[in-house]
């Protein structure tokens, strides 16, 4: 059995605040990158355990180097560094059995410990008209491969988001939002004993969770937070500018093209300047 694990960091155990996550001026970000690892160390120690052969983890945080290699479990195998062109979801294709998703956050402008979605130019994001986060985005990527996503981890938010998309999918919750930037957090041994217990349910459920089926061509439509990111995004070739809503859409035939056309209007709108 092939497991695919994308690892966030805004949903880890203990993490509440940007001071976590931020890994050039957080204060607190080298606690964050160790509670990281322990975390994805938890599920893939249950996995083997549960007889997963091959785990692949992609660092999906940021720069994409925030897990310690040499704290990882000597199992797993690391995706690391970016730019890459399927982001948080390097590395899955058609072979994995299922994907995990840890560490993952509710998507922006709902609450939620650290909620957003990809970066901060994103008001909201849509697939074929079902709004999407980042949970969703990936999720809906991940069926089109024919890959279920059988477990999320994170605070209890997400896993009310997650379950909606995804009815069945098993969830971890190692801490309770009280708001954006603060959480009632469970004490860290117990939260990877959570995370062990889930992914046992969510590896013996694994049948009962089927890829999240999703109609082509994909339309993506991405409502940005002001008109300057919009218009920078309106940019990438085929795409079309509603002004109105600040939103720009893409059609893609295939799932690839719809990672790769996301990740071109964001990057564009970022440069955006606003004052
Ligand atoms: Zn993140």
């Amino acid at each position: 059995m092939k497991l695919f694990i994308s690892a966030d960091m805004e949903g880890i155990s203990g993490i509440v605040d940007p001071s976590y996550i931020n890994p050039d001026n957080g204060k607190n970000y080298e606690r964050g990158r160790q509670w990281m690892t322990d975390d994805v160390n938890a599920v893939v120690e249950a996995a083997l355990q549960c007889g997963a052969e091959e785990i692949v983890v992609s660092d999906s945080h940021y720069h994409m180097t925030n897990i310690l290699l040499e704290k990882l479990h000597p199992k797993a195998k690391l995706i690391a560094g970016s730019p890459r062109d399927f982001s948080m979801m390097q590395g899955l294709d058609g072979s994995f059995d299922a994907a995990f998703f840890i560490g993952y956050h509710t998507r922006q402008g709902v609450p939620g410990v650290l909620s957003h979605t990809m970066s901060g130019v994103i008001k909201n994001m849509y697939i074929n008209d079902v709004v999407v986060g980042e949970f969703g985005f990936n999720a809906i990527y991940a069926g089109l491969m024919g890959v279920p996503v059988c477990m999320v981890s994170g605070d209890d938010l997400i896993a009310e988001e997650a379950s909606e998309l995804i009815p069945g999918i098993t969830t971890a919750v190692v801490k309770k939002a009280v708001t954006r930037t603060s959480a009632l957090c469970l004490p860290l041994a117990e939260s990877r004993e959570v995370l062990k217990q889930q992914v046992k349910l969510a590896l013996q459920n694994k049948d009962q969770v089927a890829p999240l089926t999703t109609a082509t061509p994909l339309e993506l439509t991405i409502e940005f937070s002001h008109a300057g990111q919009a218009e920078m995004a309106a940019i990438v070739p085929f795409t079309r500018y509603q002004a109105e809503r600040t939103a720009v859409s893409l059609t893609a035939d295939n799932p690839h093209d719809l990672y790769r056309g996301m990740r071109a209007m964001l990057n564009l709108a970022g440069t955006a300047e606003f004052f």
